[in-house]
C-alpha cells in the first residue's frame, strides 16, 4: 500500500496546521481552502479510497464523522452549518490516496452541482 502526504503529516516530517489528534485519527487544515475553515479529518489506518473499506472498518469513517461534528461545536459553527464530503477515484476528484473526510465551513456553501459540464 503506498505511502501518501498525510502518512508524512502523521509522522511529523512535514509540517500541517494540526487542530485535532488521538490514537485513532489527525485533523489538520486543508493546504488549499475551498471555504473559510476547512479540515481534513484523517484516519491512522491506511485505506486508499472508500471503496477499499471493509464492513469491519465501519468504525473508522464513523470516528471521523464524530471527530468533525465535535470540531464544529468546539468552534462554533455547528448551529450555522458545515458539509463534510468524501471523494473517491477519479470523477469524485480525489487526489490523496488515503481516505479523508473533508470538514468546511464557515459561510453558506450554496448547493454543489454535478461538475459536469
Ligand atoms: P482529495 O482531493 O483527495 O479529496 O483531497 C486532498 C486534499 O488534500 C486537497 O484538498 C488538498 O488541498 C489537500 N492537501 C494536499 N497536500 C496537502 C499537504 O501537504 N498539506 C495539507 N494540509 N493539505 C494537503
Amino acid at each position: 500500500m503506498g505511502e501518501t502526504i498525510f502518512d508524512r503529516i502523521i509522522r511529523r516530517e512535514i509540517p500541517a496546521d494540526i487542530v485535532f489528534e488521538d490514537e485513532h485519527l489527525i485533523a489538520f487544515r486543508d493546504i488549499a481552502p475551498q471555504a473559510p475553515v476547512h479540515v481534513l479529518f484523517v484516519p491512522k489506518t491506511p485505506i486508499p479510497t472508500l471503496d477499499d473499506l471493509q464492513a469491519d472498518q465501519a468504525a473508522i469513517v464513523g470516528r471521523l464523522a464524530l471527530a468533525a461534528a465535535d470540531y464544529a461545536r468546539r468552534e462554533g459553527f455547528a448551529d450555522d452549518g458545515y458539509r463534510v464530503v468524501m471523494n473517491c477515484n477519479e470523477h469524485g476528484g480525489q487526489t490523496v490516496f488515503q481516505i479523508h473526510l473533508h470538514l468546511l465551513a464557515g459561510a453558506p456553501l450554496g448547493r454543489f452541482g454535478t461538475g459536469v459540464p
